[in-house]
């Protein structure tokens, strides 16, 4: 989100409380939770952006997906001389944002790299991604990693990979702390829920501000509020696996776990939530749950197509009884489908009430 203050006024508004966001797309990445965020309606980025939710913080967002500035530190348009300024000790407060999992710079022998972000204008080379990590975690207010990449290194950190890429807490390992006490919140999803994302930045941007207690977390690093519940919990097919009726091929409105549907053991509120202003979500919508907020995906989730090994258990005891349930609700289903017999015309009334005329 592009914000049109000049350094000096920025250093100004920094006097008065503008907390600014250095949101870090540098990792391996496909921006997909870049792009994923514009999405969002709970809130909207430009309703935290314009300040249009109460008691919020003066916020500037330096964001490549939609900035307008684009240039180096020395240029008409310095998108990275915040980053530099970062660097210098010159913005605070600030949230750093990480987007992409974070290739190991010391597996490859060599002096070029796997990713980087800006040039250091020291040696007019590329900085490494994780050399902004390194210079910047520390003087961040919070650091919030953004998609499953950056939570726990998602699909650039599958076995076989080259790069040894990570997420943000396996590299600054899962205990660290900013320098104002806030754990590496986490964010996963491939990509992140839009509105989970921006509900997390606006919960943080208010603790920034004073204004909410410290952020719950589960042990993986996520809000407990957005990743409690499973996926399953909140699936508009729990009712079909519950009466052990499964689908067996694409269209089908049943439920999925024979197609390769993970939901019962995966955290995430995306079908309880919808995708979009509440509407889809991957199982809700025929997609089957394939765990990409967890820190084991995807390489203890595949081959993604078929049934999960432990579902053949639950399901086999949910078609025992579910297909007794299911005649059984059959039996009252029709019974209820079916008006009291005393709603009859004619002079009798056959309702119980006693006549008093
Ligand atoms: Fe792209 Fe998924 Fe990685 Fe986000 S988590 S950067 S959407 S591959
Ligand atoms: Fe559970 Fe998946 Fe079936 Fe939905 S489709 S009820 S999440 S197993
Ligand atoms: Fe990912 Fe499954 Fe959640 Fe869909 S329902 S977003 S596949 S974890």
């Amino acid at each position: 989100m592009s914000t049109t203050l000049e350094p000096e006024q920025a250093k100004q508004e920094t006097d008065e409380g503008v907390v600014h966001i250095l949101w870090m797309n540098g990792g391996l990445s496909c921006d997909g939770d870049s792009v994923a965020l514009t999405a969002a309606t709970q809130p909207s980025i430009e309703e935290i952006v314009l300040g249009a939710l109460p008691g919020l913080p003066k916020i500037a967002v330096h964001w490549p997906l939609i900035d307008f500035e684009c240039g180096p530190e020395t240029g008409a348009d310095n998108f990275i001389a915040w980053w530099h300024k970062a660097d210098r000790g010159e913005l605070e407060p600030f949230v750093l944002v990480v987007e992409g999992s974070i290739p190991n710079e010391a597996v490859h022998g060599t002096d070029g790299y796997w990713a980087g972000f800006g040039n250091n204008p020291a040696t007019g080379q590329p900085m490494k991604t994780s050399e902004w990590l390194d210079r910047l975690a520390p003087k961040a207010t919070a650091v919030v990693a953004v998609g499953t990449c950056a939570t726990y290194g998602g699909i650039h950190a599958m076995a076989g990979n080259p790069t040894g890429a990570m997420g943000v807490p396996d590299y600054l390992g899962w205990s660290w702390k900013s320098k104002a006490g806030l754990p590496i919140v986490c964010v996963p999803g491939c990509p992140i829920h839009p509105d989970n994302l921006s509900e997390t930045l606006v919960y943080l941007l208010y603790q920034v501000a004073g204004q909410a207690p410290m952020i719950p977390l589960d042990a993986e690093l996520r809000p407990q509020w957005l990743f409690g519940r499973t996926v399953h919990e909140g699936c508009d097919r729990a009712g079909y696996y519950e009466q052990g009726d499964f689908a067996k091929e694409y269209g089908s409105p049943k439920c999925l776990v024979k197609l390769g549907c993970w939901g019962p053991v995966v955290n995430c509120n995306v079908p309880k939530r919808g995708w979009i202003n509440g509407v889809g979500g991957c199982p809700n919508v025929g997609g089957i749950c394939i765990a990409c907020t967890m820190p084991g995906f995807p390489d203890k989730f595949m081959p993604f197509m078929d049934a999960p090994p432990g579902s053949k258990v639950s399901t086999t005891a949910s078609m025992v009884y579910g297909t007794v349930i299911r005649r059984l609700r059959k039996y009252t289903q029709n019974a209820s489908n079916k008006e009291p017999k005393w709603r009859t015309k004619g002079s009798d009334l056959s309702t119980g009430y006693e006549k008093v005329w």
